[in-house]
């Protein structure tokens, strides 16, 4: 017997007498389940483990061990090693992915390896600072000191402050179990925060002087913002305030790029992380606060594979990791406002500006009295005309904001009869000029020649876009220097810097856009903002068209006026008496939520109904409408969910696909995710392969 083959069996030997263990493994695919491998070796749940599949070598991510007494399994293959690349995840972190999976019925390991740095951007050397990050690292000029940007609170200011740092405000526990309010102690646990403040209220000092502290004990502090593109002021001013601390994701960043920031936080070398819903995937090093700008914003939601709301998710994670949440914004949702009326989050107010000059007074221009006689084009009247032509004079700048692209719904100008929904109280839209359509129920009818409310014959459809919109302007402006930002017409960060950097230096009379420029400008010059046709965005076929509305004018008129001069605010409606022209012109936040609540829980609309959104794909329109009317009727035998269509999403044909949704709703959240399961098996079942079914959990967009 030679050497080597006694020592082989010794060592097989020993091998026998080892125990063996078994892993749920969850790979980065969407297998539908986890798998099954063994190993000598002990790991713990979250590590992350090399395995073979398929000839191929995985990351796979420890889910729990199995108890070895289980029946000997077969074809079970070993583990191969360690990944030491990636830290083990903590149990809090990965409670938040598994109900991340399970809430947003989405493959759990797709959604666990989120948690890790983008793939194939590793590179062990340390990489040379790139352009696109500038203004994160190099981003003070020697003559400021971050100290010396640092003003005295104002007395709001203060109080806010005060109340959210130590949590002294009573506030009833979001649904969690002995989570007693501990008070007096700073960042005393989970807990959800609401700072309410108009624009430029000082909010962003307030973030500030949360995060100063937090450093001081060595903590880290995640902001997230809804689309870091256009808030590219926000991330200078933090790194003006916390030099060489700020790390940030954006589309911008390479794979490589994204792995620095990521590593940096990872490593501690910066501890404030700003960025888009996905920074919450990084596990930041002792959490002290996760901060949410702008939380009504629906870039939130993510549409596509994983569809979670990253406001929702963000509070959830902080319940998880014990941390507090802090939402800010102007025009909170319909959904955080509810929650403050019934007692879960913490409300703290800023009514004042910070400077002198007072939120500008809307003036709306009734369009029906003004266009009677003049010869302007149809979306402009003669005050808002005028105003235009003044603030040239006086070399201001102009800013006009059209509320959403056109999309068509019909109504009647003489009465200002609205064309809706009667099951659904949504705008009906027009389809092939020849019928009315209800995007939600599938309710359809043919074009109405005359108005039922007052007989009137001229009905008018709406739909203007940004760029006729400028040709227009031209026309009448042909020395004025105008730029259009829009989604068609800005595609990237580097464009949209390109026109900020143009409007700064006063190279710019008028900015013609949509909700881009509602959000992030803050120019000296810009006085004069108009909202053309503030009814195009009532009248979206969507039961948030009204908060929506409310918030982006709302945000827009903020735009105007910012510094010494106040600013004018010129809101163009055929529809003057309607009540959120009303509120909006008053600023009234609280009676325009209260009438929108009311209509909200009558129609059983989210935060009084929970929405799920099923949509169907194909190629074929009728195979995707004939798999809705299944699903349709098999959802039937569930109580308590009230299923509408299929109905033709407003998108109907995408990327050569036909996409047919139902929209479920209901009053327990519970109930929708058993008619997900339900909808998910009965198609995986069924292996309609020409067709894709996919559901969307509190859906914010409807296409
Ligand atoms: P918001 O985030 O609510 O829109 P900001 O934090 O941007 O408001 O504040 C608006 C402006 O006021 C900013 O230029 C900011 O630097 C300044 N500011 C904020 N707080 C104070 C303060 N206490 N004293 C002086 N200036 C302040
Ligand atoms: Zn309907």
């Amino acid at each position: 017997m030679s050497f080597t083959e006694s020592s082989d069996r010794s060592a097989k030997k020993a091998d026998h007498l080892k125990k063996i263990y078994y892993y749920e493994v969850a790979l980065p695919l969407s297998l539908g389940k986890n798998l099954i491998y063994s190993s000598y070796d002990l790991f713990q749940k979250g590590d992350s483990v090399w395995v073979p599949l398929k000839s191929r070598k995985r990351s796979g991510l420890i889910l729990r061990r199995e108890l070895s007494s289980i029946k000997k399994k077969f074809d079970v293959k070993p583990i191969l090693s360690l990944n030491f690349d990636r830290e083990r995840l903590s149990p809090a972190r990965m409670k938040w992915l598994y109900w991340l999976a399970e809430y947003y019925q989405y493959d759990l390991g797709l959604v666990l390896h989120l948690s890790f740095p983008p793939a194939g951007a590793f590179s062990k050397k340390p990489v040379s600072k790139t352009s696109s990050l500038k203004a994160v690292q190099h981003p003070s000029s020697p003559k400021f000191s971050p100290e010396a940007l640092k003003p005295s609170l104002t007395e709001e200011q203060k109080k806010c402050l005060k109340e959210i740092q130590f949590s002294i405000k009573w506030g009833a526990e979001p649904d969690g179990p002995n989570q007693e309010i501990k008070t007096g102690e700073e960042n005393a646990g989970f807990r959800v925060h609401l700072l309410h403040g108009v624009t430029g209220s000082g909010k962003t000092e307030i973030y500030f002087r949360l995060v100063e502290p937090a450093l001081h004990r060595n903590e880290s502090v995640l902001i997230l913002v809804p689309e870091i593109a256009l808030t590219p002021q926000h991330i200078e001013r933090f790194s003006l305030r916390f030099p060489g601390q700020v790390a940030c994701f954006h589309s911008g960043l390479s794979p490589k790029d994204k792995y620095q920031q990521w590593m940096s936080i990872l490593k501690g070398e910066k501890k404030i992380l700003i960025g888009p819903r996905s920074a919450l995937f990084c596990p930041l090093p002792h959490l002290a606060w996760i901060i949410v700008d702008e939380e009504h914003e629906s870039h939130f939601k993510q549409d596509e594979k994983l569809k979670y709301h990253g406001r929702d998710a963000a509070i959830y994670l902080g319940k998880c990791l014990n941390v507090p949440v802090v939402l800010a914004s102007a025009t909170p949702s319909m959904e955080s406002w509810w929650n403050v009326q019934s007692g879960k989050y913490m409300y703290h107010r800023l009514k004042k500006r910070v400077f002198k000059t007072k939120v500008p007074k809307i003036e709306v221009v009734d369009m029906k009295k003004e266009k009677k006689g003049s010869d302007l084009p149809y979306w402009l009247s003669v005050p808002l005309y005028k105003s235009l032509k003044e603030s040239l004079k006086r070399k201001e700048q102009a800013a006009l904001f059209l509320n959403r692209r056109g999309e068509n719904s019909l109504f009647c100008p003489a009465c200002v009869y609205h064309f809706s929904c009667a099951n659904c109280d949504i705008s009906l839209t027009q389809h092939q000029s020849s019928h009315l359509l209800c995007h939600y129920c599938g309710f359809r009818e043919e074009k109405p020649k005359t108005c039922p409310e007052c007989g009137g014959t001229e009905l008018f459809s709406f739909g203007i876009g940004t760029a006729r919109l400028q040709k227009e302007l031209e026309k009448l402006f042909p020395l004025a220097r105008i730029v259009r930002a829009d989604r068609d017409a800005v595609k990237n960060h580097k464009e949209w810097a390109y026109i900020l950097n143009k409007i700064e230096k006063r190279e710019v009379d008028m900015v013609i856009g949509t909700q881009m420029i509602a959000k992030g400008l803050d120019f000296p010059y810009l006085n004069l903002v108009g909202v053309i046709l503030a009814d195009q965005g009532l009248s979206r076929p969507d039961f948030r068209s009204a908060e929506k509305s409310f918030q982006l004018i709302t945000q827009m008129a903020g735009r105007a006026g910012r510094r010494e001069k106040p600013g004018r605010v010129i809101l163009q409606s055929y529809h003057p008496s309607h009540p959120v022209v009303t509120f909006l012109k008053e600023g009234n936040y609280e009676k325009f939520s209260e009438r929108e609540l009311d209509l909200r829980k009558k129609y059983k609309y989210p935060p009084f109904g929970k929405l799920s959104l099923v949509r169907i794909q194909s190629i074929s329109a009728s195979l995707a409408f004939n798999v809705g009317l299944k699903i349709g009727a098999e959802l039937k035998n569930i109580k308590n969910i009230e299923v509408l269509g299929p109905a033709p999403a407003p998108y109907f044909r995408l990327r050569n696909k036909y996409r047919y949704h139902l929209l479920l709703k209901s009053e327990k959240a519970g109930l929708l995710k058993q008619a997900g399961e339900l909808i998910l098996n009965s198609v995986k079942k069924g292996k309609p392969s020409a067709v894709r079914v996919d559901i969307n959990r509190d859906p914010v967009y409807m296409f």
